[in-house]
């Protein structure tokens, strides 16, 4: 196997079930990277698909070298692909994003430059205009920054998603931190590295449909949450101390009347204590599950995901499915 020099770009792709936008990516991307004037390599990270999109990545590469193509087992998520593929992207710098296009291949001159430049080590693709994104996207999306940014006092780059550039430096610091559900729009700008924006407007998808559905948006967020911020599980120790405190006046309430001699025929106030109980403690419950549940995973230490194929690690031959 050859040891090329690493190249100065490295374009990390990843792609759930994208072949119906694979031809039209790589017709977009192709004459965009081919004019940037560096060397470079594109490392598309099939996630797992299920469709043609293997074959399609197979086909892709047999007429362009610089394509690197690395296969995961199984499907391990957006930002577990990502991370898959700045593990393996040897350049200088490396840029994510999307295989459907949102992000236009045309703004990673611009961020190149800008790095290079103004000698920052990250590049956020900042939206100028998301009305691409439907309403309940954006909405949720604003709700979600915001509550980040006041319970977990870090903020992701303001309309900015997976679509950014980083320095080699940045992308060691990312891939020096194995955490399990790791969120990378709160990650690296965590890190504190010097940034830059640059401004693009956000397309609609070019063909297929979106790999995100709602429960995938509620996983993320909730990852996001619990990686930053102790206030959920504040919020519920608020939550069981006032339980409690309403529960020994009641019991107090309960010993007077008794002692008093009144009876007391409260069924539905017996149904509602007992409900509302129920529900501040299943609710605190649930928050405290989510934490002990990224401990364990954190606790296992398993990878989470598995390269099944590297075209570069394997020459030519297909070893995929092995
Ligand atoms: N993606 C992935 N694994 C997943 C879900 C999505 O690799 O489990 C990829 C997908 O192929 C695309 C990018 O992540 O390149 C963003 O996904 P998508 O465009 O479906 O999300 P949306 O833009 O709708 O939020
Ligand atoms: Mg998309």
């Amino acid at each position: 196997m050859s040891a090329a020099p690493p190249p100065v770009l490295s374009i990390v792709v990843p792609m759930f079930n994208e072949e119906s936008v694979l031809p039209l990516f790589v017709a977009r991307l192709r004459p965009v990277a081919d004019g940037l004037g560096v060397t470079y390599e594109v490392v598309a990270v099939d996630d797992g698909s299920t469709d043609g999109t293997a074959i399609g990545l197979q086909r892709e590469r047999r007429g362009w070298e610089q394509l690197r193509v690395v296969r995961l087992r199984a499907n391990a998520g957006h930002q577990a692909a990502i991370s898959a593929g700045l593990m393996r992207a040897r350049g200088d710098f490396v840029v994510t994003l999307d295989a459907d296009l949102q992000d236009p291949p045309e703004t990673i001159a611009p961020m190149l430059a800008a790095a290079r430049e103004q000698g920052v080590d990250v590049v956020y693709g900042v939206r100028s205009d998301r009305s691409s994104d439907s309403r309940f996207k954006r909405g949720t999306a604003r709700a979600f920054y915001r509550t980040m940014g006041r319970l977990a006092g870090t903020s992701a780059q303001a309309d900015a998603g997976d679509f950014r550039l980083m320095s080699r430096a940045t992308v060691e610091a990312v891939n020096a931190l194995p955490e399990y559900g790791r969120v990378l729009r709160f990650v690296v700008p965590a890190l504190g590295f010097p940034s830059e924006t640059v401004e693009y407007r956000r397309a609609e998808r070019a063909a297929g449909t979106s790999k995100y559905p709602f429960t995938k948006m509620l996983r993320l967020s909730v990852d996001s949450l619990t990686a930053f911020s102790l206030a959920p599980l504040r919020f519920a120790t608020l939550l069981g101390l006032l339980g409690g405190l309403a529960a020994v006046a009641l019991l107090v309430y309960a010993l007077v009347a008794k002692a008093t001699g009144q009876v007391v025929a409260g069924w539905t106030s017996t149904v509602v204590i007992v409900a509302g109980m129920g529900a501040v403690q299943l609710l605190a419950l649930g928050i405290l599950g989510e934490y002990v549940g990224r401990l364990y995973a954190a606790s296992q230490a398993r990878p989470s995901y598995y390269v099944a194929y590297d075209s570069a690690a394997t020459g030519s031959t297909v070893e995929a499915g092995a």
